[in-house]
């Protein structure tokens, strides 16, 4: 597989939203090994005439940030190992947790291509609200809304650029 992307995030930020705008096709998931990889949807998606694999990770994790810590961590390390490209989701109704932290943390070392994208920015005052997620260390962001698609033409321009 080529140009592999991976979505990742704490739950409840947009990610299978996102996914499923995303995708034109859900592959069926090939490996049953282990519960990590269990654990994410495979699609296949283009933008521009260029082709690539989508993966949402942490399908299976519900609940607070602290008791799943341990599995998004590994989501996100599965991730920077496989993906040629990591989209960060968070979400700007909840802002900048200490999850979302974490996860920067990891993303910070990685020398892949990363973009964060500020979900459910709904409207123009959540727009402001974003500027919060500067304080990950990972730069510029992209302010999307997955439910309805906004801002998600800018993000992919930008991603199968850098793919
Ligand atoms: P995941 O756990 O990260 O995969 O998140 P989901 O895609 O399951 O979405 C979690 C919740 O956020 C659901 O109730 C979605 O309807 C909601 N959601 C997703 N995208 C948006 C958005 O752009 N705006 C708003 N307001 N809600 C959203
Ligand atoms: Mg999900």
């Amino acid at each position: 597989m080529n140009n592999i992307v991976a979505i990742v995030g704490r739950p409840n930020v947009g990610k299978s939203t996102f996914f499923n705008r995303l995708i034109k096709r859900r592959d069926a998931i090939v490996d049953s090994v282990s519960g990590v990889t269990r654990d994410r949807n495979y699609g296949k998606s283009e933008w521009n005439g260029k082709e690539f694999s989508v993966i949402d990770t942490g399908g299976y994790i519900k609940g607070s940030d602290d008791v799943f810590e341990g599995e998004i961590r590994r989501q996100v390390e599965l991730a920077i190992d496989e993906a040629d490209a990591i989209i960060f989701v968070v979400d700007v109704e909840e802002g900048v947790t200490p999850m979302d932290a974490e996860v920067a943390k990891l993303l910070r070392k990685v020398t892949k291509p990363i973009i964060l994208a500020v979900n459910k920015v709904d409207n123009g005052a959540r727009e402001k609200d974003a500027v919060e997620f500067y304080s990950l260390g990972l730069g510029e962001y992209f302010t999307i809304a997955g439910m309805n698609g906004s801002g998600t033409g800018e993000l992919l321009d930008e991603l199968v650029r850098v793919l």
